[in-house]
């Protein structure tokens, strides 16, 4: 089997040009032209039992994942929600209060981001499946891709990184709306994502949708509590957002009287070095191939 990432340069073949589609596969969502100020933005997210979840899993906490997730993968273009369709595949023998649980914790992020959930489509099946499609919207000054990285850039991070699974964040994590936001009106970040597969894993994709290279600094690295850097640097599901924006503002954001518990820390610098990820530990760089978590 190829690597996800190769797999899905694989499907770009079966993209058909449309003068309305700005952006494709390839970021953390679709971009469509939309009116003359705005884009629209179109991603999709699955759970599936056994993968994403278990038995034990909290319905509530699922249906809240499946939202989430796609809500923040709006919010690393910069953008909000505004409506969502549910297809879900239901087991023969769940109960309708396990599923209405599941809709109840999807209802409470939808509800939280302003978001309408307008349909979907229901089937049975083997195992519990959940996908959300998530329809939002950017101001087009203010979308942000992983391709506008530029050398010397600023390399950034919000929250803490690591352990996500193991401290149960996964389930409940707040999709960094807030902070996209904020960071598009005053800073204008030239690169964003958000983190699902490990910062370095991630920040590849950055490296390589920008033509360039990175360094991150071993110490400033947020790490989650009771995590280590290389977990930090590998684990999934972080949700965080990694930005980049240029150097002279580096400062300026750093000092900035930022809105309550917002917490965006300085990690790196983007070279030359195309595609090269290298971290920098008590002085010394050295390439960095760890891998990260992927789905295959
Ligand atoms: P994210 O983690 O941000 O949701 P993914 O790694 O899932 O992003 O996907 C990366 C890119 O590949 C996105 O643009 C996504 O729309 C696209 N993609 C993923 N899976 C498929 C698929 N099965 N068919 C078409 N495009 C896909
Ligand atoms: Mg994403």
């Amino acid at each position: 089997m190829l690597s996800e990432f190769n797999f899905i340069q694989q499907l770009k073949k079966f993209q058909l040009k449309r003068s309305d589609v700005f952006l494709g596969i390839g970021d953390d969502t679709a971009v469509l032209s939309a009116s003359r100020g705005q884009y629209q933005l179109l991603t999709t997210d699955m759970l599936v039992h056994g993968v994403h979840f278990t038995s034990q899993t909290n319905p509530c906490a699922i249906g809240y994942k499946a939202m989430a997730c796609n809500v923040s993968d709006i919010s690393a273009m910069g953008g909000l929600g505004c409506v969502a369709v549910v297809s879900i595949g239901v087991p023969k023998k769940m109960s309708f209060k396990y599923v209405e649980a599941i809709y109840q914790g999807m209802y409470r992020c939808a509800k939280m981001f302003d978001i309408s959930i307008v349909g979907g489509d229901t089937v049975q099946a083997k195992q519990l499946v959940i996908n959300v499609a998530l329809l939002g919207k950017v101001e087009k000054k203010n979308l942000v891709l992983r391709s506008g990285a530029k050398v010397g850039d600023s390399i950034f991070v919000t929250g803490a990184l690591g352990g996500s699974l193991k401290s149960q964040r996964h389930l409940n994590f707040i999709p960094r709306v807030k902070e996209a936001r904020f960071l598009v009106q005053y800073f204008k970040p030239t690169s964003m994502m958000d983190i699902s597969d490990g910062l370095a894993g991630d920040l590849r994709h950055i490296l390589t949708a920008s033509h360039v290279g990175a360094v991150l600094n071993e110490k400033e690295i947020p790490c989650y509590q009771g995590v280590s850097v290389k977990e930090a640097l590998t684990d999934g599901e972080d949700f965080e957002l990694l930005f980049t924006i240029p150097s002279r503002l580096s400062k300026k954001l750093i000092e900035y009287k930022k809105p309550r518990g917002m917490k965006i820390t300085h990690i790196g610098y983007i070279t030359k070095d195309v595609e090269t990820l290298q971290l920098c530990s008590h002085g010394r760089l050295r390439e960095l191939t760890l891998k990260a978590y992927t789905h295959f």
